[in-house]
Order: C-alpha cells, then sequence, then structure tokens
C-alpha cells in the first residue's frame, strides 16, 4: 500500500514531464510499452513503476506482484 501512495504522489507532482525526459511519454500513450514482469501492455493509467535496464528505461504495470518482483531486484531507483 505504501508503494502505491508514493507512486501516485509522483503522478501528481510530474509523472509525465519525468516520461517525456525519458523518453517514453508518447509510447505510454501509443500503447507500446510492455510490463518487464508479465509482458502486458502498459500505459499512463495502469503505470506501477520505472526503472533503468542497461541503456534502456523499463517500465512494469500497476500490478503487486510485478512491482514487487521489480522492486525486490533493486532496481527501484524511481523512488528516490
Ligand atoms: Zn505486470
Amino acid at each position: 500500500m505504501r508503494k502505491r501512495v508514493e507512486i501516485k504522489a509522483i503522478y501528481d507532482q510530474d509523472l509525465e514531464q519525468v516520461l517525456m525526459n525519458l523518453g517514453i511519454l508518447d509510447k505510454l500513450i501509443a500503447g507500446e510499452i510492455n510490463c518487464a514482469v508479465c509482458d502486458c501492455s502498459v500505459g499512463l493509467d495502469n503505470l506501477g513503476s520505472i526503472f533503468p535496464s542497461g541503456n534502456d528505461i523499463r517500465v512494469s504495470c500497476d500490478s503487486d506482484k510485478c512491482i514487487r518482483i521489480v522492486t525486490t531486484k533493486g532496481v527501484a531507483s524511481c523512488n528516490g
């Protein structure tokens, strides 16, 4: 629950600006990005987390399972 609140707080601030800076906002809106864990389509409505993977930026959907897997892998740098 706490993680969801943090993510919503990020969204309320300037998530779209962050996504634009990362170059993935357009792709998210177009539905071209999939969850790195379960491979479902991720958009702004179900964006769970953002994390770097090599030179790429990957995202997960907002399912508790996917967020937990991403964060327990130690790639939760988007939490600040
Ligand atoms: Zn997922």
